[in-house]
């Protein structure tokens, strides 16, 4: 069977001699591994689509639910984010949790779409890495069904956008300060904050980067987006301890 796809490489390994072994996330397929014969020949004419962060349009063969590449036109490389380790660092890490959110087999437009916006913004110096970070990690778990909830609040229903609220990270839910008082597993959240929130996971995709807050305001939204797609994900990510090393280098 034949499959025509929108694709981006978000892992590469060798095989064999001259072949390689690509994770690539698809708008259609979800995440799927594509065996890519002969691409490691310099002679190749899919050598530029057969790399890390390479966006194609490809043609793709399935037998038996194994995927062959048979033709790649590249739309776009990314190349310019391997030229910085910090870049490199932050991109490998989105690769990364977007194929621990991306389903086999399933419609994955939207996530193809929020990784290369993404990617742009790195490329491009659009915002700071941590706020493309946070930013990325909160639009990600919402986009897979881990919508928090920062409107108002979970226990009287009170709008609590204009007000510092406390806010449970893992559950994603927030309460009014007559509600509930700090401690224990909820985080106070200033209203600005939360309103970064809502603006990330609701916004139109391509508007989700668009929003200033102060310094203090993204060192707690980069806390709570981490922690809350770590909590969502149930697993570590090697590239975001890589990601980490890298923002401490000079
Ligand atoms: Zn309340």
């Amino acid at each position: 069977m034949r499959h025509k796809i929108k694709g981006i490489v978000i892992r590469e390994a060798p095989k064999g001699e001259t072949s390689k072994l690509l994770t690539v996330l698809t708008n259609n397929l979800g995440v799927i591994t594509v065996n890519a014969k002969g691409v490691r020949k310099i002679s190749s004419a899919y050598l530029k689509s057969a790399q890390l962060f390479a966006f194609s349009d490809m043609l793709l063969y399935e037998k038996n639910g194994f995927f062959t590449l048979t033709e790649a036109s590249l739309v776009a490389d990314f190349y310019p984010i391997r030229e910085d380790i910090k870049n490199y660092s932050l991109a490998s890490y989105l690769c990364e949790a977007t194929s621990a959110f991306a389903v086999r087999g399933e419609e994955s437009a939207k996530l193809l779409r929020l990784l290369l916006n993404s990617l742009y913004a790195i490329e491009n110096n659009v915002a700071p890495l941590v706020q493309i970070k946070a930013a990325f990690e909160l639009r990600l778990c919402a986009e897979s069904g881990f919508l928090p909830e920062t409107d108002c609040c979970a226990d009287c229903g009170d709008d609590i956008t204009d007000v510092n609220f406390l806010f449970h990270i893992i559950d994603g839910i927030a309460l009014c300060r007559n509600c509930a008082s700090v401690g224990g597993e909820y985080t106070e959240v200033t209203s600005s904050v939360g309103k970064a929130i809502t603006h990330i996971t609701q916004s139109d995709m391509s508007r989700f980067l668009s929003f200033r807050i102060g310094d203090n305001d993204t060192a707690l939204l980069s806390l709570i987006a981490e922690r809350f797609l770590l909590s969502h994900a149930e697993r570590g990510f090697k590239t975001l301890s890589f990601y980490k090393h890298c923002q401490e280098l000079p």
